[in-house]
């Protein structure tokens, strides 16, 4: 009996979204409770919010559940299947260490909280961004494991719109807030990739 590597990556995608959303779950309640105080959702954010969206997850689950892309599959060997799964796994771990962190100041958006607190230690010491961190590992992974083009590279196309045009936005939303100490918290970490970017 030979591994059908597509059925296999397949299975592994749906299990790591059904993680995705555990890990999500309690976050989204707990912060949902918190009322917000500045609201930054521009047109610009909620069109990239759905680019996103789409790229990460509706593109995959078409490609999975439909014959639509089937066109643009290619034959998968177990080294990308297994590089694909570690990368789900470590952006499962990262997820839960940002959530961890950032409690009920977390946002699917650009949103301050009442009390806000600027978070700067654990997985926020060195790296300004480790939750986008998870969503690029998620792309990278999700490029590696899904033997389709276009549900592959879906990913990195959608979730890369939205970082580069929320970054920006964010890191003014959070200066304005914070100031003086955002600007120090800036100057000790990197963006995304420690010592990359
Ligand atoms: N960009 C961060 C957080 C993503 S969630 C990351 O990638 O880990 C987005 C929300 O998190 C924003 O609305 C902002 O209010 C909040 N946020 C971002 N960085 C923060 C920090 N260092 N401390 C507290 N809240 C933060």
């Amino acid at each position: 009996m030979t591994l059908d590597l597509e059925l296999a990556a397949k299975i592994i995608w749906l299990m790591f979204i059904v993680g995705w959303g555990i890990i999500r779950y309690r976050p989204n309640i707990k912060s949902r409770k918190v009322a917000k105080t500045v609201v930054s959702r521009t047109l610009k954010e909620r069109f990239s919010m759905v680019i996103s969206a789409t790229g990460l997850g509706y593109i995959p689950l078409i490609w999975i559940f439909t014959d639509f892309l089937d066109g643009f599959d290619y034959n998968s060997n177990i080294v990308l299947l297994v590089i694909g799964t570690i990368l789900l796994l470590l952006s499962l771990r990262l997820f839960r260490l940002t959530h961890k962190a950032l409690g009920k100041m977390w946002s699917h958006s650009l949103d301050l909280r009442e009390d806000h607190k600027l978070v700067t230690s654990g997985i926020y010491e060195k790296i300004r961004h480790p939750m986008y961190t998870a969503f690029w590992v998620w792309a990278i992974g999700a490029a590696f494991l899904l033997p389709n083009w276009i549900a592959g590279v879906s990913g990195m196309i959608g979730f890369g719109t939205l970082f580069f045009l929320r970054v920006g936005q964010e890191e003014e939303m959070m200066r304005a807030e914070f100031g003086q100490e955002y600007d120090e918290y800036i100057k000790r970490t990197s963006k995304v990739f420690p010592g990359i970017y």
